[in-house]
């Protein structure tokens, strides 16, 4: 057995400084909750190289004693909680007494503070968390901490830095909820010496939006209000005019803390029910006040996620607010014509009609036909294959069997003439024959002894998500001759340039284009060039900030970029275009498309021969 040894403070430290310190806007988001801990009004950020080189984080808060400087630099040393009792009621951002500690690990520390009232402050200074000198200092009363060259020590960390840009963008996100967090302080943030934004601090939440988000975003805000014996809900939500094609400006709060909660955000969507269509999200900011006794902050290494005593509670709050704001608003909150149009996914005006078995004009009632057909009853002679079903028929695994009477709906109608079976790997599938286009949507063909129709849209799009789902998938780009400049939250251009590798692997070259565009060099060649940009938004709302994609968040990425490249309902197709569609389903390659509708369904000749009373 090999000795089991203690590990010394200083490997202890580094290790923990990879929980707490994962890259420069973190080291930002710790030291500006320190500053928000520590009463201030007035804090500056201030970063050069995207903080790799320099973080200086200013504040005019209640300072550190003397005595104590070396001390908060020790792990788990911390002011604001003395017992585990405390832990129950946290009201402070901080309470873990590692963040000092693990940032002073990992980097070059200055520290230069005053307590109030103080008559010299006192500077320090750490190499890798050991100290180098400290001593007496003359200096304004509060902090200023300059981090220099993070994580010098640990070039492996170091190597997973992205572009300054990037980096710059994650900091200038997170100072953005620090500071929406807190309207009563004013946060001002410099980057490479120029001055990004800066709150008032006049305790005004429109005032802070307005600075941090411009008008725009504030012209299109509703109050929002809400409270009850526990939980009491107060900020702005967008109306459904307003709504985005993504969801990276709900920004909500608990106690002052930004938080990142599914329960919120299904309780604000919620309220807009109804009133957006798929694909299109609210924005708020909502400042949610409860008892520190009803939240667990101790939940999330980040602190970015808690737990409610009562997510009831919390979500009727938010409920309740974004419904009182959308019922001021009267009729207006109603959706307004022109939101239909822009940014919808998926669902192009000609998709509209055939979900599940819905389809319009569906007829071929059991009760004879003169009368019922075309009345729009649901009968039984044929619908659309559910989603599940078809799946399992093209496993392309399997042995693909069609019996008409699996697709009746609910009769079991045996019909021994129609009874088609092929296995799609032997198939040549050239016994089908293409008859046309219906409503430029439909492709009508003639297959074993039945008419198909398919979804050309449906159909194209998942052949092309299953494409880029293999490995090795090879993009075919279209290099555009003038860059596309697109506009985009702060947030979603952190992310942009986060994946520009991601991007490049399907496609898209994306460069940096001033702080809140980017501009697209080239695109898949199937997408049109006007779809770039709601293409980029669709794929920043599947990604989150500082991680790698998840297999569900590729996917929900796949999806996006094939509903954008395949051919639109709508538009006439090429009939050579429908043909190779055609075979393709045929042979099994396209069950259903990737948000689970049927990409066929038949009409048998049975079905046929019995409304017009053959059989
Ligand atoms: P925590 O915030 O969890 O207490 P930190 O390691 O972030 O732990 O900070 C350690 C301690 O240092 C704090 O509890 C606080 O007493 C002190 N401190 C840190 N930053 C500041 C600041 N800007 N102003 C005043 N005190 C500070
Ligand atoms: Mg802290």
């Amino acid at each position: 057995m090999p000795k089991i040894l203690e590990l010394d403070q200083h490997v202890a430290d580094l290790i923990a400084a990879g929980e707490v310190v994962e890259r420069p806007a973190s080291v930002v988001k710790e030291l500006v909750e320190n500053s928000i801990d520590a009463g201030a009004k007035v804090i500056t950020v201030e970063i050069t190289a995207g903080g790799m080189t320099y973080i200086r984080v200013t504040d005019n808060g209640c300072g550190i004693a003397p005595e104590d400087v070396t001390t908060a630099f020790l792990r788990h040393a911390t002011s604001k909680l003395s017992g585990a009792e405390g832990l129950e009621a946290i009201g402070t951002l901080g309470f873990r007494g590692e963040a000092l500690a693990a940032i002073a690990a990992v980097s070059r520390i200055e520290l230069l503070t005053r307590e109030r009232g103080a008559r010299e402050g006192v500077s320090l200074s750490l190499v890798a968390g050991a100290i180098a000198d400290i001593s007496p200092a003359g200096c304004p009363e509060g902090t200023t901490i300059i981090v220099r060259d993070l994580f010098f020590n640990t070039p492996a960390r170091k190597k997973f830095a992205k572009s300054d840009r990037a980096e710059s963008s994650a900091i200038a996100v997170t100072i953005l909820r620090c500071a929406l967090s807190r309207p009563d302080v004013s946060v001002r943030y410099i980057r490479d010496g120029k001055a990004e934004f800066h709150t008032p601090g006049d305790s005004r939440a429109d005032s802070c939006i307005y600075s941090l988000l411009g008008r725009d975003f504030s012209a299109g805000l509703l109050p929002a209000e809400s409270s009850d014996e526990t939980v009491s809900v107060t900020g702005f939500v967008s109306s459904p005019a307003a709504a985005r094609g993504n969801r990276s400006f709900q920004f909500f709060f608990v106690n002052g803390r930004p938080i990142i909660s599914r329960t919120l955000q299904a309780a604000l969507e919620q309220a807009f029910a109804n009133k957006l269509p798929s694909g299109r999200f609210p924005s708020c900011a909502l400042y949610i006040t409860t008892g520190h006794g009803n939240v667990d902050v101790n939940v999330h290494p980040a602190k970015t996620e808690v737990k409610f005593i009562s997510d009831k509670q919390v979500f009727d709050g938010v409920y309740y607010a974004a419904l009182g704001a959308l019922n001021a608003l009267g009729s207006g909150a109603t959706l307004r014509t022109e939101d239909q149009g822009s940014g919808i996914r998926d669902q192009g005006s000609g998709d509209g009609g055939y979900e599940g078995t819905g389809v319009k004009g569906q007829v071929l009632g059991d009760g004879g036909y003169g009368s019922t057909a075309f009345s729009g009853k649901q009968g039984g002679g044929f619908k659309s294959m559910p989603a599940d079903e078809f799946r399992t028929k093209y496993d392309s695994n399997s042995q693909l069997s069609i019996h008409n009477s699996k697709f009746s709906s609910g009769r079991a109608v045996s019909e021994p003439g129609v009874n088609s079976q092929y296995s799609p790997l032997n198939s040549q599938v050239n016994d089908f024959r293409v008859i046309g286009e219906a409503l430029k949507t439909y492709i009508i063909t003639e297959y074993q002894g039945s008419v198909w129709f398919i979804d050309k849209h449906a159909a194209h799009e998942r052949l092309h998500f299953d494409a880029l789902r293999k490995n090795g998938y090879e993009p075919m780009s279209q290099t555009l001759i003038t860059p596309v400049i697109c506009r985009h939250s702060r947030e979603d251009i952190a992310l942009i340039l986060e994946n520009t590798d991601m991007l490049e692997g399907l496609g898209f070259t994306v460069d940096s284009f001033g702080d809140d565009a980017v501009a697209v060099r080239r695109i898949p060649a199937d997408i049109d060039i006007a779809d770039a940009e709601p293409v980029l938004s669709d794929i920043c709302a599947a990604l989150s900030i500082g991680g790698t994609p998840t297999p569900a968040q590729r996917d929900g990425i796949y999806k996006t970029i094939a509903c954008k490249a395949a051919i639109k309902a709508g538009k006439s197709s090429d009939f050579r275009e429908l043909e190779t569609l055609a075979a393709r389903v045929f042979s099994g390659e396209a069950a259903e498309c990737p948000h689970g509708r049927p990409v066929a369904f038949e009409i048998t000749k049975h079905t046929l021969d019995k409304g017009f009373k053959r059989v």
